[in-house]
């Protein structure tokens, strides 16, 4: 048996024997992505038993926003985070437009258009869009409701994809905001406060509270600069979840002790603020499975591959070609065999004409054969809306919520 590579932690939610065959005559066959709404809502209650009073907990819907699932979340948490007009329209059938933030470069006139007709904050990323956004808002007779996407002068520690510290096209240069924050409150927009996102995918617990005290003080010396205090104040999020061998789960408990403490004795500059936390993968990652039946298995080289049905272009990220440098093992198992010995090394590769295409290299499982069922764990956020579904022309995965 060739050496096997490790995979990465099936989250405990899911270690026993699943219904997988029911799920998939359920939503019609595979490929297919499960997500267990009872998970999703016993993160999301967990997380707000941590977290210290004033903090609002936002969803950041571009990690998963199947409609069912924005419908369901909506009523748990305080508020959405969307970043195209795409999300707006998705986001505002369910949540409150006052509850909706809208970040991301770009924003074409249109989109600010929309977002100040409906009534939902724009997280402002550079002065050209502010201009854009006051002169839209002037000709539409609304007072806007503007925010200002700070690009912050540090960065999140540890984190997968650092959004903070450097020349970035995320937010507008911690220096020269106070300055815009002036301008548009001396135009009469409803200025909604600071976004300040410094990253992404960290499992450093010390890490993210670190960055949540650096992130309380640029807020208060901004606050100070500008002369007047933040109605809100976004403090990102960042959370990671564990996908590969080693990985281990953030301690949000330690996080919130930590929060609740440097809001205690936070500046004066921001008594009267609220504050919140926005998270996307921490809430829904871990939830979501990833089904995808054996169409074939083959030798070669010595080495045994089994070719299943979905691949890289419903999920890019456990290929190993989203925001990871080294390509390693999501959580893998043969879910039709659970309880089966492990008795082979295999290598599950999707049915794509490009190596790119694996989903799990060189694993040790029980012997698959064709039609069983592999399950990719850790699946429930970036997976169909973050992959190329038209390369090669599959048809799309199907979704599934279940446990509503
Ligand atoms: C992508 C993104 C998020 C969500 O990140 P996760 O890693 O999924 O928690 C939150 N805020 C902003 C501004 C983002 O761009």
């Amino acid at each position: 048996m060739t050496t096997a590579k490790p995979s990465g932690p099936i989250p405990p939610e899911f270690a026993q024997q699943l219904p997988v065959e029911a799920w998939i005559e359920r939503a019609g066959g595979t490929p297919l992505f499960v997500y267990d709404l009872a998970i999703v809502a016993a993160r999301i209650a967990r997380l707000r038993a941590a977290l210290p009073a004033g903090v609002d907990l936002h969803y950041a819907i571009k990690a998963n926003p199947l409609p069912d699932l924005l419908a369901a979340a909506a009523p748990l948490v305080d508020g959405f985070d969307i970043a195209s007009v795409g999300e707006l329209g998705r986001a505002l059938g369910v949540m409150a437009p006052d509850r909706i933030s809208f970040a991301g470069p770009g924003k074409r006139d249109e989109e600010l258009d929309a977002a100040i007709r409906a009534g939902v904050t724009l997280n402002l990323e550079s002065e050209g869009e502010a201009a854009r956004a006051l002169a839209i808002a002037d000709r539409l007779a609304i007072r806007p409701r503007l925010a200002v996407r700070v690009n912050p002068d540090f960065e999140l520690r540890g984190s997968g994809m650092r959004m903070g510290g450097r020349a970035s096209p995320f937010g507008i240069d911690a220096a020269r905001v106070p300055a815009l924050v002036k301008q548009l409150i001396a135009a009469g927009a409803d200025w909604r406060g600071f976004h300040i996102f410094a990253g992404s995918q960290s499992l450093d617990t010390a890490a993210i509270a670190e960055t949540q005290a650096q992130t309380l003080g640029l807020a208060a010396r901004l606050a100070e600069a500008i002369g007047a205090g933040p109605p809100l104040v976004n403090l990102g999020g960042g959370f990671g979840i564990p996908y590969f061998a080693g990985d281990t789960p953030v301690d949000v408990e330690a996080i919130g002790q930590a929060l609740g403490e440097q809001l205690d004795r936070r500046d004066a500059a921001l008594a009267g603020s609220r504050f919140a936390i926005e998270l996307g993968r921490w809430l829904v990652g871990e939830a979501g499975v990833y089904l995808t039946r054996v169409i074939d298995r083959k030798e070669s080289g010595g080495e045994t591959f089994l070719i299943v049905d979905g691949g890289l272009n419903h999920h890019l990220a456990a290929s190993g070609n989203f925001g990871t440098v080294v390509r390693r093992n999501y959580p893998v198992a043969v879910a039709s065999r659970r309880d089966a010995p492990v008795d082979e090394v295999a290598t599950i590769v999707g049915p794509l004409c490009t190596p790119l295409d694996r989903l799990a290299d060189k694993v040790a499982l029980p012997t698959a054969q064709v039609g069983d069922v592999i399950a990719i764990f850790a699946s429930g956020a970036y997976g169909p809306t973050a992959s190329p579904s038209a390369f090669l022309g599959h048809a799309p995965a199907r979704e599934l919520l279940i446990g509503s």
